[in-house]
């Protein structure tokens, strides 16, 4: 008889990781009898897990900082988002012990945009992306796979915000830091990627009133789950996306890869989780 499955989470640290808690809520509220785990490996010592994955008992893993790039070397095959993106966040090992690599953010978080914001789409001409690290890039590759066609890219390091606009192509286009404001009065859908407004972080400066007012606002950070950018957006009336959404959805196909369930986000595992936030 075959073990139960065993899937963990990857990271240097990896304490912090919310993923046992989502990903426990769900082996107990579907009666599967399996295992999450948290592992903490050194960089230095990646690959090697990775390569050695079932001889360490998984079936696979979610990756986090700072080893999705070094993730994405090591699968035997990467999806087109984990290839676009440059990093992998999930892995799993298919019968003949294969490792196959994917990157679920981009599915986080244009499938939270399109629950709390059913009809974004319809006023988004023109996307503001504001940050240019690792996040925006599976935002920018969301936003182009569901087809935005012009994409306003700030970063305050302008060299990374071009570096981002060279890969990704015409949709995006960089625009100055300084000149952020500039854009908001066409922007449908303005997205903070920056750690701007993240507990312990400055706030995110920007100029909420400019945008008009069918606008849509994410902010990908869950730490606080209310930012000022979104205080500031509802104050305004407009539809605020907080990032607990992503972080949740994210999640999903990584469970259905390693439990054979695709697991659904609901209102409890979000209250579950954010009862660890509040925790601390
Ligand atoms: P990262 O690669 O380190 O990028 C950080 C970004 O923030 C960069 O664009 C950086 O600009 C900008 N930034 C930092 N301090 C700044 C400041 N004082 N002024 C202006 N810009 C500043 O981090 P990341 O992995 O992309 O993550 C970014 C945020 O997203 C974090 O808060 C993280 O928790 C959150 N996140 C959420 C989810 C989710 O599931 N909801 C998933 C991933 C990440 P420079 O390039 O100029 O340094």
């Amino acid at each position: 008889m075959s073990s139960p499955p065993r899937a963990c989470v990857i990271g240097w640290p990896v304490e912090h990781s919310r993923s046992p808690v989502i990903h426990g809520y769900w082996l107990s509220h579907y009666g599967i009898d399996g295992a999450y785990e948290k592992e903490a490996v050194k960089p230095e010592d990646i690959a090697v897990f990775l390569r050695d994955l079932s001889e360490h008992g998984y079936v696979g893993a979610n990756v986090t900082l700072p080893h999705k790039e070094a993730a994405l070397r090591a699968v035997d095959q990467a999806d087109t988002a984990a290839k676009a993106i440059g990093a992998v966040n999930t892995v799993w090992l298919d019968k003949q012990g294969l490792l196959y690599g994917s990157n679920t953010d981009a599915y986080g978080f244009m499938t939270n945009l399109q629950a709390l914001a059913p009809g974004w789409r319809a006023s988004c001409d023109v996307a503001v992306v504001l940050g240019a690290g690792g996040a925006a890039r599976a935002v920018l590759h969301g936003l182009i796979a569901a087809g935005v066609r012009r994409i306003l890219l700030t970063n305050r390091t302008a060299a990374k915000a071009e570096t981002l606009a060279r890969e990704f192509g015409s949709p995006v286009e960089v625009l100055s830091w300084d000149a952020r404001d500039s854009a908001l009065p066409a922007c449908g859908l303005l997205v903070n990627t920056t750690s701007l407004g993240m507990t312990g972080q400055p706030p995110l400066d920007i100029m909420v009133p400019a945008l008009p007012t069918t606008a849509v606002v994410a902010d990908i950070i869950y730490v606080p789950l209310e930012t000022p950018l979104l205080a500031a957006a509802r104050e305004r009336g407009l539809t605020a996306v907080d990032g607990l959404g992503m972080l949740l959805h994210q999640a999903a196909p990584g469970f259905e890869h390693w439990f054979g369930i695709r697991p659904e986000v609901t209102a409890d595992l979000r209250a579950q989780v954010v009862a660890t936030l509040e925790a601390g």
